[in-house]
């Protein structure tokens, strides 16, 4: 029944949150979330292995929340659309990137500097003493792909304003989706007739 990659929703490899890589199991749901975005998958009897359990403060969000409980909400509307990506700036629509020196240190890596009772030579803070701020290889702002939306890009659902790529995440559900937004807390929260549920975070845009 459930087709959907958790991994998307989990937080990415280089979050020093270590507990929101994996998916967890919370009260027969599969749980995934990376902080802006939480997804709960009902699991089907006896396929819960190797999946881990929430530490309380994760617990306590979906508690509160009452996702297990979230029955069908506001149907999503097929007009509400992701913005068009733009061409990335980091590498020009490219897909890859050149080494880019860096300018506190000229490439050198150290900072030289005096003061009236010493001469001071330390490693530089904007690129950790490598000499360059960006290394050669593919683009990792639009994962080589050349197109990325701009920063400042969102999409407004029920008074939420969304990053386009959660509501690419959230339209890729199977089902059909159905949403309700509760601007105190900026979230949105999201049902699909094929069982999942969850939440998106909204932006805070002023
Ligand atoms: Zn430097
Ligand atoms: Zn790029």
């Amino acid at each position: 029944m459930n087709s959907v990659d958790l991994k998307h929703w989990c937080a990415g490899e280089d979050d020093r949150r270590t507990y929101l890589r994996e998916p967890m199991l919370h009260k027969g749901f599969a749980v995934a979330t990376n902080g802006h975005v939480i997804i709960l998958v009902p699991v089907l009897e006896g396929s819960s292995a190797g999946l881990a359990t929430p530490n309380a403060g994760v617990a306590r969000f979906i508690d509160a929340h009452g996702f297990t409980e979230m029955q069908e909400l506001n149907p999503l509307s097929d007009s509400i659309q992701s913005p068009e990506m733009s061409t990335c700036t980091e590498c020009e629509g490219t897909g890859h990137v050149t080494d880019l020196t860096c300018r506190e240190c000229n490439g050198k890596g150290t900072v030289e500097f005096e003061n009236a009772y010493n001469d001071y030579k330390v490693e530089c803070a904007s690129c950790n003493g490598s000499g360059k701020t960006r290394l050669a290889g593919e683009c990792t702002a639009c994962n080589a792909t050349g197109k990325r939306y701009r920063d400042h890009d969102f999409v407004d659902i029920e008074g939420i304003k969304i990053q386009p790529k959660y509501f690419n995440l959230l339209k890729s559900l199977p089902g059909n989706l159905s949403v309700q937004g509760a601007p105190p807390s900026r979230m949105l929260y999201f049902h699909s007739t094929e069982g999942m549920r969850g939440a998106i975070m909204g932006m805070d845009t002023v």
